[in-house]
Order: structure tokens, then sequence, then C-alpha cells
């Protein structure tokens, strides 16, 4: 079996206990790889390299253009490395490869626009009152960064929080998922390859109990980004708050795709099918609510169960691979209890619902279809991260949005619909980080995402969410010689006034 280390200070280094977990290809379903089970000491000496790193003239010495170079370069490294490292994820996560290559050369890109602004970053000059002050604001890096990221998309995941954090000027203490760390490892020695220097990129793998947590806990860590599940999202937030750190949080979603009559509904049924059959259903995003028209309830099941029926599952290497199989045993095991629990509750199996092993020795669930659904049951509330979709029909747009907004979460929505206005009014009225009209799943390097609600707090991408990696310090300059005394005239005792001493 492949061994793999943590990358700590430029260099591959075994954990402090010597202990190892196995890791495991969902394809074969067999253990292929070691990854490093580290602790709390291993995190102690991550983040005392990232920290010594931040100060380092190596980082912290350069100009913001030879900054922005280093983050052009690690786009071009990501670029070149794109197939080894989308073979990597694969490996790990049992994706397509198509999927992750494509997601691979999209994750260059988020190294490039954010390498651009990394020369961009400005304070102000502030017209204050005071003429006699010269006032302006520096925008200064944080310090080290926790990431912490999960099995469905590691290395495009970091990206949405290294390339912000590096181009400010940070540093990185990152914690993979132990089901996905081995791409995340490789990564990091691209990285340090195409120059960036040591210390700056540091990753710890392990559980999310044993090096997660300390890493949120870690006094030195000045902001944990992390990305995730509700239940480790909210154990790191209470982490930060206990020592005032500022958290940005991507978490789950139970996303409405709504379909109106006026909608094309052949375009919609492959929007509907992608939103939550790509992926197998593991992604943040997955539409697994279809909120349908009343009138087009039957024709919208009929489409979207026709193209369920034909997706092909089995290896996610093979070119004409569709779905490829569940990433990790326990979310097998997960997606396999919702549907029964679905089924408990009365919902009608429309199609799907069942392991299946014909598709490979590994672990694929059958793309799942439940109708008869209400959206107060609980496989309408709780996220599955799996192929299983919710059909609840609607009576008009009002009802559509009460639907769609009745939920913890507030990831993403589509709306289908032929509609101008409608589309707008709705688009108004969803309690959603994003919405997508007559398409789904879209998401760029250029473009906010994140939740309302339970779906997270802060945003990645787009300009602006740099600023989530600064800090603003405000520099009040006295231009006259003198400290005007806010006193008047003190004749202070026993003191000769400076420069007039004998
Ligand atoms: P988890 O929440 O289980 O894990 C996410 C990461 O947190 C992992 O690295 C995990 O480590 C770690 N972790 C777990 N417990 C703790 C803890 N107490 N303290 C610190 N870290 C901890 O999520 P999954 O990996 O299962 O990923 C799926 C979830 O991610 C879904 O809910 C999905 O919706 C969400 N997601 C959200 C996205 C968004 O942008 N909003 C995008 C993609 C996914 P380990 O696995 O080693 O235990």
């Amino acid at each position: 079996m492949d061994r793999f280390d943590n990358f700590i200070d430029g260099r591959f280094v075994p954990p402090v206990g010597g202990a190892y977990l196995e890791t495991e290809n969902p394809f074969t379903g067999k253990a292929w790889a070691l990854i490093p089970r580290s602790s709390a000491a291993d995190v102690d000496e991550a983040v005392a390299a990232a920290a010594r790193a931040f100060r380092s003239p190596a980082w912290a010495g350069i100009s913001a253009t030879d900054r922005a170079r280093h983050l052009r370069r690690l786009g071009e490294a990501v670029a070149d490395h794109a197939a080894e490292l989308a073979e990597a994820e694969v490996r790990d996560n049992g994706k397509t490869y198509k999927e992750m290559l494509k997601q691979l050369q999209n994750t260059a890109e988020w190294y490039h626009f954010f390498g651009g602004l990394a020369d961009k970053i400005t304070g102000e000059v502030l017209p204050v009152d005071a003429k006699d002050h010269l006032t302006y604001t520096r925008a200064e890096p944080l310090g080290v960064i926790g990431m912490i990221t999960p099995w469905n998309s590691p290395l495009r995941l970091l990206a949405w929080k290294l390339a912000p954090a590096l181009a400010a000027g940070n540093t990185a203490v990152i914690k993979p998922s132990e089901f996905t760390s081995t791409a995340t490892l490789r990564f990091a020695a691209i990285a340090h390859e195409a120059g960036i220097p040591a210390g700056v990129i540091n990753v710890v793998c392990g559980l999310g109990q044993e090096v997660g947590q300390p890493l949120a806990d870690h006094r030195d860590v000045a902001k944990i980004a992390f990305t995730g599940g509700v239940g480790s999202g909210t154990a790191v937030y209470v982490s930060a708050a206990r020592r005032l750190a500022p958290v940005t949080l991507e978490l789950g979603g139970k996303s409405p795709n709504i379909v109106f009559a006026d909608a094309n509904l052949d375009s919609a049924a492959t929007g509907v099918a992608a939103g939550i059959f790509a992926s197998g259903g593991q992604s943040c995003v997955a539409g697994s609510r279809l909120l349908v028209q009343r009138e087009v309830h039957d024709a919208m099941v009929e489409r979207v169960v026709a193209i369920a029926r034909g997706l092909r599952m089995g290896d996610p290497m093979h070119p004409d691979t569709h779905v490829g199989p569940v990433a990790t045993r326990p979310q097998y095991e997960r997606i396999l209890a919702c549907i029964a629990m679905a089924l408990d509750e009365g919902a009608h199996l429309a199609h799907g619902g069942k392991p299946l092993d014909a598709a490979g020795p590994g672990l694929f669930i059958e793309p799942t279809v439940f109708t008869n659904v209400s959206n107060g049951m609980r496989i309408a509330q709780e996220e599955v991260f799996g192929p299983v979709l919710c059909v609840i029909p609607f009576s008009d747009e009002e009802d559509a949005l009460r639907l769609a907004n009745d939920s913890a979460f507030g990831l993403g929505a589509g709306v289908w619909t032929g509609n101008i206005g409608r589309a707008h009014r709705m688009a108004a009225g969803l309690q959603a980080g994003s919405v997508w009209v007559n398409t789904y799943r879209m998401t760029s390097q250029i473009v906010p995402f994140g939740g309302y609600k339970a779906s997270g707090i802060g945003r990645e991408g787009g300009a602006d969410m740099i600023k989530a990696y600064l800090q603003t310090k405000s520099v009040w300059v006295n231009l006259n010689d003198h400290f005007a005394s806010p006193f008047g005239p003190v004749q202070a005792a026993g003191v000769q006034a400076a420069g007039r001493a004998q």
C-alpha cells in the first residue's frame, strides 16, 4: 500500500504519533493507501511553520507584484498537473474523471483570478475633519488561516479559500477530509515545486475530532475557513467563537429546483436530473427538491425518471460513465438509510432506491426519485448528499416560494420558466445564496457563492471576497511638530519642556 505523510514547512513529515489510517478507493471498495492519523502535536508544528512563513522575508518581505507572480505560477502548475490531480481525486472520491478534470482546469482559474488581485490591495486616505492629520487605512493579512475541506471536491473547495488567502498575504494550514487527503498532499508538493515558499502551505491529515478540532481551537490560527456539513461546521464555529476568531462557513443545502408549467420541460428535466444525479448528488448545491407546478407534475416525473434510467454508472475513469460510486462507506450507508426513512414516511418510490452492485465492486446506489412527498417530511428537509430526488407539487408562484423557503437551508435554487417577469420575481423572493434561471449549478471564481440561513456564513468567490482574508488598520499621523494639549496650557510640575533642558 502507498503511504503518505503530512506536508509541513516544505517537506513531507510523518505524524508525530506514528499512526496511519487506511484510505479506500470507492470504486474498487478496497483500501489502497495509508494517510497520517495526526494529532494536536502535528497541528502545532504546522501552525508554527505557517506562523514563521507569515513573517518571513520569503513571503511577508516580497512585493505585491511578486506575490501575484507566485499565484499565477501556482495556477499554471495546477493547470499543468490537472490530469494527475484529477486522477488522484477520482481514486479518493469516485467522481468521474471527466468531471474532476474540468474542475481542476477551473481550479487553476481561481489562482489566476485572485493572483490578479494581489497587487490591487490598497488602503485609502480619508478626508477627516482634522486637517492637520494625515489619516489612512492599511489592508493587512490576518495571519495563519486554518482551512478544513470536505471530500466531495477537495481541491476546488480548497482553492476557494486558499487563492484569496494567499493573494492577501496569509499562510495556510489545511486539514483535508480523512477520506480524500492524497490529492491535497500532492497539490501542496506541486505548489512548493512551483515556488511557493516553505511553510506557506501546510497539510495535516487525520480525523475531524483529532486534527480539525485542534486547528479550530488553535490560538495562533487567525481565521477558520470551513466547508462541510452543518454539524461539524457548528463545532468549528463554536471553537472559533470561544477565542473570537472569524470564520467563513460553507455548509449544506436542500436546494429546490422549481419548474413552472410554462417552462421548456425537456430542458428543465435535463437540468433537474443533472442537478441531483451529477456527482451522484454529492454536491452541496444538489437540487434535491423538485418543486413542480401541479399541471406538469406527471410530465416532469416521466422525463426525469427516463433520464435517471438512461444514466450509466460504473468505473469513474471510463469516459462513457455518467455517474461514479458514492465516495465513502459511511455516506453510502447514510443514503440507504435516508431512502428507507422516505419509504417509512410514505413517499412513493418512482425510480431506483437500491444499491447497484452491477455497476462495479464499489459503493453504487441507483438514481432515486420519490413522489408523493410533502415538504414537511424529513426526506424533504434533511440533506441526503446522494442521488435522491423528492418531487413536491405546487399550485402557483406564491405556493412555490413558500415551499422553497420552508427549509433550514438556503444555498441554491433553480427556477425554470418561460416568463421573464416571473423569473425575476422568484429570484428576488428566494432565500438562497445563488439563484439559477433556466440553468443550474453554475459557479465561477468571479461570482460570490455561499449560503443563506443554515447553509453558511460569508461568501467565497468574487473580487470582494479577498477582503474576507484582510483586516483594516487605521493610521492617524499628526502633521504638526507638537501634539495640541486638550487641557490648554498646563505647567507640568517638576518637568522642563523638552528641548530646553540644560
Ligand atoms: P463533514 O462536515 O463531515 O466534514 C468536513 C470537514 O470537517 C472534514 O475535513 C472533516 O474531517 C472535518 N471535521 C469533522 N468534524 C470536525 C470537527 N469537530 N472540527 C473540525 N473539523 C471537523 O462534511 P463532509 O466531508 O461529509 O462533506 C459533505 C458536507 O459538505 C455536506 O453537508 C455538503 O453539503 C457540504 N458541502 C458544502 C459546500 C458549500 O460550498 N456550501 C460544498 C461542498 C460540500 P473528517 O472527514 O476527517 O472527519
